[in-house]
């Protein structure tokens, strides 16, 4: 567990089982978690470093979208979930999915998930019996805002390239802004990389809010001009003048 500023701790990313960034707003009335992580053990682990940190449970937990690395480990948490429409109706799609090989194969062949999912799933859970994939309990459409005691979090849904469903956790108070996966290129289709319209867009909307330091699911906190310094990056590399 990692205090990133006054109001905000996070635990890493860990790359073995593809375990994203988990993060914590504490405020003076009640908190909230950033992403449930992949699995119950995921979960557990960033619930006992809050005990160690002497911070309260969290009494939210907003998912970020809904690939399942970043809600599997909804089950483990006891506080009330949060998801857009999107990301909610995935997760009841996904509560219907088997976990035998063969449903597991026929899901890479009509691309419903990818080989590089399939992979960290069987490795988080050699017994796949214990995936139990849940619903969120509050379900919204496009931004939602958190008053938690002297410090906000707005959920925002944003254009992407990476999953339709993408929200951003912003802390204005802290000048952070959780950033899921939404910077990421679009691994679930064939192509695997951004798409120039929708890139374009993120970037405005990143130039535009008022953060310092940006928290990637799989990456390092970064500065502001780093997270827009790659995106204008890759932008190019599509051809944008
Ligand atoms: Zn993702």
């Amino acid at each position: 567990m990692k205090r990133l500023t006054e109001r905000i701790w996070y635990q890493e990313a860990d790359e073995k089982t593809d375990r994203p960034v988990l993060g914590y707003i504490s405020g003076e009335k009640s908190s909230l978690m950033v992403d449930a992580g992949n699995s119950r053990e995921h979960a557990a682990l960033m619930l006992d470093g809050l005990v160690r940190c002497g911070l309260p449970y969290p009494r939210y937990v907003a998912i970020t979208h809904w690939h399942w690395d970043h809600c599997y480990g909804m089950c483990g948490i006891d506080a009330v979930s949060v998801a857009n429409l999107e990301t909610n109706l995935k997760l009841i799609e996904m509560t219907t999915w088997e976990w035998t090989d063969r449903s597991m194969a026929r899901r890479i062949e009509t691309g419903e998930d990818i080989l590089f999912c399939d992979e960290n799933i069987r490795r988080e859970y050699p017994d796949r019996s214990r995936i139990d994939v849940r619903t969120a309990d509050i379900i919204f459409d496009g931004i939602l805002e958190f008053d938690l005691g002297g410090v906000t979090c707005i959920l925002m849904k944003l254009p992407n390239s990476h999953s339709e469903d993408s929200i951003i956790v912003y802390v204005p108070e802290e000048k952070v802004v959780f950033l899921g996966d939404i910077t990421s290129e679009d691994f679930h289709n064939s192509t695997g990389s951004h798409h120039r319209e929708k890139l374009g867009m993120l970037i405005e909307a990143l130039e535009w809010l008022d953060f310092e330091i940006g928290v990637h699911g799989h990456d390092e906190p970064r500065s502001k001009e780093y997270v827009l310094g790659y995106l204008r990056e890759d932008l190019e590399l599509l051809g944008e003048i």
